[in-house]
């Protein structure tokens, strides 16, 4: 069987599902201050700078006999015209299920102006639209179809502040979002530490904690941030430096020898991971199955991790149906993240579910649907329309 046609567009709607409940109470969700320019104070604490103005991309691949699976990335204004005229033109007419082979085209042809950044999304976006197509064409799940299921059922951890709300829902691991940059410095480690003693008094001592400093630091700041946080009993200390500052993160691993650290999200294809296992220069990875190059990237990743002694928890991995099959299926994938944006008392399923059809954590594990492909309910008329 053929690779018929590659087409991808922005999404226009995404609402198709709606908030029945009403919030409990005012909880604060996401702090607004995870931004890529909190090392300027007259930016620090403006959540905006954290987003781009593009819609997410959907990306649909057709089989000859009209079967279809579909992908999603972000950053539809650059990525659709990568998909629709760079890689869609490579790809059409080869065999739809060797998805090794389309991806290593993908990957090779994308070195004319570089596989990083926007080509990686674009990548991803096929890629999972090929494991869709691939599971419904064999009537079976994706994460069958990856070797899988690794376990019974995803461990998962919750990403937030309303940190009743996450222990109400089940969650026994809780990932706080540190809004708190170095352009304030002391000022900034101080509010840091407030936040985590909260966290940790809320929890208690037996569940696990862990700060996620959205790539915002340097090792002189984010040395002193994790010294800070030695008496939380951190799990983990996450995306603390410039995603391509590899040599920071060989820095921080001698000066913080004593801390587990772990990113990922920001880096793409599975070359950052293997230099990362190489050096030991982190402990977990976290690559984002919607940006990293797809399936195919993580399965590569996870093989990586495994030969180094490593761990993988992919990032956001519980927010969409593709990241369910992959930690589902995954053995090196020890965790599930689960963002919890649904306010105090709104049940988990009426937050942001970007494939409909995908389960929600119940008492902080989660198994994936069985239906074929990545279990996503759209229907074809249903799709386009979302997609204008
Ligand atoms: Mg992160």
């Amino acid at each position: 069987m053929k690779i018929e046609r590659i087409v991808a567009a922005p999404l226009r709607d995404g609402s198709r599902l709606g908030r029945a409940t009403s919030p409990r109470a005012k909880s604060e969700l996401l702090v607004d201050g995870g931004n890529t320019l909190a090392r300027y104070r007259e930016f620090t604490g403006r959540g905006s700078y954290h987003d781009t103005p593009w819609s997410d991309t959907v990306c649909m691949a057709f089989a000859e006999d009209g079967t279809w699976g579909m992908g999603m990335t972000g950053h539809a204004g650059p990525v659709v015209p990568i998909i629709n005229e760079f890689l869609a033109p490579l790809i059409t007419g080869e065999n739809v299920m060797a998805t090794e082979r389309t991806w290593d085209m993908m990957f090779n042809h994308a070195s004319l102006f570089g596989v990083g950044g926007l080509t990686s999304y674009a990548i991803s976006a096929v890629d999972l639209a090929l494991w869709d197509l691939k599971g419904k064409l064999l009537g079976v799940p994706v994460y069958e179809l990856m070797g899988g299921p690794a376990r019974d059922k995803v461990h998962c951890y919750a990403t937030g502040m309303d940190f009743d709300w996450m222990l109400e829902c089940g969650f026994e691991a809780i990932k706080v979002p540190c809004p708190y940059g170095e352009a304030l410095g002391n000022v900034s480690l101080d509010r840091a530490e407030d936040l985590a003693g909260l966290a940790r008094a809320a929890i208690g001592d037996e569940r696990e904690l862990m700060m996620d400093c959205w790539s915002v630091g340097s090792v002189e700041f984010m040395v002193r941030f994790a010294e800070r946080m030695r008496p939380y009993n951190l799990k983990w200390l996450e995306d603390f430096l410039y995603p391509e500052d590899y040599e920071g993160f060989e820095e921080m691993r001698r000066r913080v020898p004593w801390q587990t650290l772990a990113t990922g999200e920001r880096w793409v294809t599975h070359l950052p991971f293997m230099e990362a296992a190489a050096k030991r220069s982190v402990d977990i990875f976290q690559p984002d199955i919607r940006w990293v190059g797809g399936v195919t990237a993580v399965q590569k990743i996870g093989h990586i991790a495994e030969g180094a002694g490593l761990q993988v928890a992919l990032h956001g991995g519980m927010n969409d149906s593709f990241g369910q099959h992959a930690c589902h299926a995954m053995s090196s994938n020890t965790w599930g993240e689960f963002l919890v944006d649904s306010a105090s008392g709104v049940p988990l399923e009426e937050g942001w579910r970007p494939t409909p059809g995908m389960t929600v954590p119940v008492n902080g594990s989660l198994v994936p649907s069985d239906a074929p492909g990545f279990g996503i309910e759209l229907t074809r008329d249903e799709l386009e329309a979302m997609t204008g």
